[in-house]
C-alpha cells in the first residue's frame, strides 16, 4: 500500500464474482454494535408481534386481500384508497433519501431485513460451530458424521427461522386466526387446512428467507439491492460514512506492543476490521458498494486502538469534508432543506386526506339501457344504482334521501339500509317525476346518504332526464 495521501476518499470497485469465498465474520462488541443489536432485535420483535395484536375484536394490522379490506388499527382501507398506500411509500422513500443524505446507509446497517436475518443466521453458525476461526476450520474439514450432524443442525434451525418468518409474513394477509386455526385430519394426523395461495406464499417466503439469509447474504447487498447503487448519487461531502483515516493509518504495519515506530502510521495491520466485516471487505480500500455501514469495523478498531494505547477513531463515522478537506461538516445544506420541505408537504397531504376522509362512500350510476321511461300512471321514471360503502369499523343503518325540486320523489325498496363494517351494497333506486311539474330536459338532483345516528353524511349529484331528450 502506498503511503501517498489521497485527496479524496478512494472508491473501491466491487468484485463482481458472486462465487467468492464464504464470509465468516467475527462478532465484536462495542457502542455501535450495541445500538445495532437493540435496533435490529426491536424491529424483529415488532415484525413478529404485530400480527398478534388485536383491535376492536380483530387483527389490528390485517391486509385482507381476498376481501379487499385493509385494517390498520382504527383505519380501514379499500382498493379505492390505494393512493394512501402510494403516499405512504413515497413518504418512506423520501425519508430514506433524506436520512441517507445525512447519515449514509444507516438503513442498511441498522434496520434492513436482509442485514437482520443474515445476522441471525450467522449467529446460528457461531452458536453451533464457534468463533470465526473454528467456522473456517470446519469448512475445510473432510466430510464426517460429526460434520454432517452439525450442518444438519444449522440447516434445521435456519429452516425453523424461515418457516416462522414466512408464517408471520403470511399472517399479515391470511390473519393469525385463520393461519393457526385451520386444521384438517389427514389419515388421523392434524394437517393445515389452507387454500393454495397460502401454501404457495408459505413456500415462497420460506425459500426466500432461507436462500437470502443462509446463502445470498452480502451478495444481495452487492449485486441485487438497488439502494446500494443509489448511494453514490445521494451522498455528498457532508454525508456520514464509515471511513478509514488513511492519512493517520498509513503506512500500516505490525510493531512491538507499546511502541510507535516513526516510519509507521497508526494501523497495526491486525486485520480485525476485515475479520468482523459481515460483507467481508477491507474498509481500508475506501468507500465500497458492499459496505453496509454497520460500524463493526469501527468498534473492532477502537478496541485495538485501546489495546495499543493509540487514540480511538482510526476507523470512524466521519464525512469527506472532515476527513479529506479538514473542514467542519455542514449540517444544514440545500439538499436536506429540499427533502425536508418535500416531506413536510407530503406528510401534511397525508394527514389532511386521512382526517378529511369520510368513512362513508357513495357512488351513483345510471341505468344506461333506459335513461327515462313513462310508467303506467303517466309519471316519468329514471333508475339508478347507489353503491354505498361503510368504511367504518362498526355496523351502521343508512338513510337514503333525495334533494330535488318539487315534483320529484325517490322510490326505494328499503327505508334504511343496515351495513356491516366494511360492507358495500348496490342499492337500486328510482326517481319518479311528475311531468306536469318537472320541466323537460335534464334536472339536477342530489342523493343524500346519512347514518341514522347522524355521524356520517355523503352526497352525490346526478341528473333526472325526462323523455324526448
Ligand atoms: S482494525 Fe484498525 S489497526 Fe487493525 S487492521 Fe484494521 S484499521 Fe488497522
Ligand atoms: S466495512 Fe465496516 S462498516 Fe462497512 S460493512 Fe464492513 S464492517 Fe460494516
Amino acid at each position: 500500500m502506498s503511503a501517498q495521501q489521497p485527496n479524496q476518499i478512494p472508491v473501491h470497485q466491487v468484485d463482481l464474482d458472486a462465487t467468492k469465498k464464504q464470509v465468516h465474520p467475527r462478532f465484536v462488541r462495542g457502542l455501535y454494535q450495541n445500538i445495532r443489536l437493540v435496533s435490529m432485535y426491536f424491529l424483529l420483535a415488532l415484525f413478529l408481534i404485530l400480527p398478534w395484536l388485536r383491535y376492536d375484536g380483530r387483527q389490528a394490522i390485517w391486509f385482507d386481500v381476498p376481501s379487499q379490506h385493509y385494517y390498520i388499527f382504527g383505519l380501514t382501507l379499500f382498493p379505492q384508497d390505494f393512493y394512501f398506500v402510494a403516499l405512504f411509500f413515497i413518504i418512506a422513500a423520501f425519508t430514506l433519501f433524506m436520512v441517507t443524505v445525512y447519515a449514509g446507509r444507516v438503513w442498511c446497517g441498522y434496520a434492513c431485513p436482509q442485514t437482520i436475518w443474515t445476522h441471525l443466521f450467522q449467529h446460528v453458525e457461531k452458536w453451533v460451530l464457534g468463533e470465526r476461526n473454528k467456522r473456517f476450520k470446519f469448512d475445510k474439514e473432510p466430510l464426517s458424521a460429526k460434520k454432517i450432524a452439525k450442518r444438519l443442525l444449522i440447516y434445521s434451525i435456519w429452516f425453523i427461522f424461515s418457516i416462522i418468518t414466512a408464517a408471520t409474513f403470511v399472517s399479515y394477509v391470511a390473519s393469525t386466526d385463520f393461519l393457526y386455526g385451520s386444521w384438517q385430519s389427514l389419515a388421523g394426523i392434524p394437517f393445515p387446512d389452507w387454500p393454495v395461495w397460502v401454501w404457495v406464499s408459505m413456500f415462497i417466503f420460506t425459500f426466500a428467507t432461507y436462500a437470502n439469509a443462509g446463502y445470498m447474504r452480502e451478495q444481495m447487498c452487492i449485486h441485487i439491492c438497488p439502494y446500494g447503487r443509489f448511494q453514490s448519487v445521494m451522498f455528498d461531502k457532508d454525508t456520514l460514512i464509515v471511513s478509514y483515516d488513511y492519512n493517520r493509518g498509513e503506512p500500516r504495519g505490525p510493531r512491538k506492543k507499546g511502541t510507535h515506530p516513526d516510519h509507521l502510521g497508526d494501523c497495526v495491520q491486525c486485520t480485525m476490521c476485515v475479520q468482523v466485516c459481515p460483507t467481508g471487505i477491507d474498509i481500508r480500500d475506501g468507500l465500497q458498494v458492499a459496505c453496509i455501514q454497520c460500524a463493526a469495523c469501527v468498534d473492532a478498531c477502537n478496541e485495538i486502538m485501546d489495546k495499543v494505547g493509540y487514540p480511538r477513531g482510526l476507523i470512524r463515522y466521519t464525512t469527506e469534508r472532515q476527513l479529506v478537506e479538514k473542514e467542519k461538516s455542514r449540517l444544514l445544506r440545500p439538499r436536506l432543506f429540499a427533502y425536508s420541505a418535500l416531506l413536510i408537504f407530503l406528510i401534511s397531504v397525508a394527514v389532511y386526506t386521512l382526517t378529511d376522509r369520510v368513512p362513508l362512500e357513495i357512488d351513483v350510476s345510471r341505468d344506461r339501457n333506459q335513461l327515462s321511461y313513462i310508467n303506467t300512471d303517466g309519471f316519468v321514471e329514471n333508475n339508478y344504482i347507489i353503491k354505498i360503502t361503510n368504511k367504518t369499523q362498526q355496523t351502521h343503518d343508512y338513510l337514503i334521501t333525495l334533494a330535488a325540486q318539487d315534483g320529484l320523489s325517490l322510490r326505494t325498496r328499503f327505508s334504511s339500509l343496515p351495513l356491516d363494517a366494511g360492507e358495500s351494497y348496490d342499492l337500486p333506486v328510482t326517481v319518479v317525476g311528475d311531468p306536469a311539474v318537472v320541466a323537460k330536459g335534464q334536472t339536477q338532483i342530489i342523493f343524500n346518504v346519512d347514518s341514522k345516528d347522524g355521524q356520517y353524511h355523503a352526497e352525490r349529484q346526478n341528473v333526472f332526464t325526462t323523455q324526448g331528450q
